[in-house]
């Protein structure tokens, strides 16, 4: 696992795998999660772990129906009664080993806004260099249903990239993407390894959680798989169900493997993983190609814009029907790029009264998607 230099490694579970149907932790199987998880980082790996499970746990203590999940406010309250036990629960298993667990508790925007978001990376490279071994969660006990991730999937690929991890595991009680839904009637085809998460492979996820209990099906894990591949990370499904399950997938390999992309820089892996943005802008088709082949997005490629974006707000780039493209920094706010729509760069002066920027959205502050 670990020769030259350590693997930082992302482990994911989800609610279904860490609560049981009696609404209590699984003890025995989480422990044999745990002396996994000891056993590489004893071997010289960081390991973070992506823990879901506040909200089942929340609600059963708390007896509420629906799992917890009836509403935003059912959900908060049970994620703070449950979050106290999973982090003692964590802080306990690891302890066994002598590892040191340490609670981050992220929220979407703690992600999406870039200062947050370096000042979570610095307490993540701070933990690893301490060897804790970060426990993470959604705060959902403040997230609201408009700023929220929502599912741990997409929040694990985004803590991967702020680790730099080499890799992220999402532990789940399915054992990889199928091409269709594995029951009897359609017999899907199991896939195991994807090189890109294109249409075509976005069009097998279903979009529901099979055990009802955690909130990310397989359509957030392919999500989580484009984030992580942007940012030159490793990302696999792997199924949780039986003991030993990173010991297991090491020996057997099975499991859906989402190849990493090439890795964009830094700002650009952070840009491509986010959730959110301010504005839309929509080109049309000679501004795609020259997206496409490296050039930045000048104001005659575009159609429309969306939005009350400002200068160096986030804005997604969209083709005519609607499809992204790419996503990027935008160099005017909104109100100054609506009086330049469809216009060529010489007559950029006359219409906003200053010396026009040379793009407006550059090649260096924009990553295709
Ligand atoms: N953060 C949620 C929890 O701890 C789980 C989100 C998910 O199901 O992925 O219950």
């Amino acid at each position: 696992m670990s020769a030259a230099k350590p693997d930082t490694i992302v482990v994911k579970v989800g609610s279904s795998l860490l609560v049981g149907e009696d609404g209590q932790p699984r003890r025995d199987w989480l422990k044999t999660l745990v002396s996994d998880i000891a056993k590489r980082h004893q071997a010289g790996d960081n390991v973070i772990i992506v823990s879901s499970g506040s909200i089942a746990l929340g609600a059963r203590k708390l007896g509420l129906d629906k799992g917890g999940r009836a509403s935003l406010a059912d959900a908060q309250a049970a994620a703070s009664v449950g979050q106290i036990a999973l982090s003692s629960l964590w802080s306990e298993l690891l302890g066994e080993h002598q590892l040191t667990a340490a609670q981050m508790l992220l929220t979407l925007d703690d992600m999406e806004d870039r200062k947050r978001y370096l000042n979570a990376t610095a307490t993540l490279e701070k933990l690893i260099e301490h060897r804790a071994v970060p426990v993470i969660n959604e705060n959902d006990s403040v997230a609201t249903d408009e700023i929220r991730f929502g599912d741990n999937d997409k929040l694990a690929a985004r803590v991967g990239q702020a680790a730099s991890a080499d890799r992220v595991l999402l532990l789940s009680d399915i054992d990889g993407l199928y091409d269709r839904r594995p029951d009897s009637q359609t017999n899907g085809q199991f896939i195991g390894v994807v090189e890109i998460v294109d249409d075509s492979i976005m069009a097998m996820a279903d979009g529901s959680s099979s055990s009802g209990l955690g909130s990310g099906g397989m359509t957030s894990k392919l999500e989580a798989a484009k984030i992580a591949n942007l940012a030159g990370i490793e990302l696999s499904i792997i199924s949780g169900r039986e003991e030993h399950p990173l010991e297991r997938y090491a020996l057997t390999n099975v499991g859906t493997l989402f190849k990493a992309g090439d890795g964009a820089n830094a700002r650009k892996a952070w840009l491509g993983g986010r959730l959110t943005s301010a504005g839309t802008i929509t080109i049309d088709g000679g501004a795609i190609a020259a997206l496409q082949s490296g050039g930045s997005l000048l104001a005659a490629g575009i159609t429309s814009i969306e939005g009350q974006f400002k200068r160096s707000d986030v804005v997604e780039i969209k083709d005519l029907d609607g499809q992204s493209i790419a996503r990027g920094l935008a160099e005017y706010d909104a109100l100054d790029c609506a009086k330049i729509i469809g216009r060529r760069s010489s007559e950029l002066e006359a219409l906003l009264g200053y010396a026009p920027r040379s793009a407006v959205v550059h090649r260096n502050q924009m990553v295709l998607v």
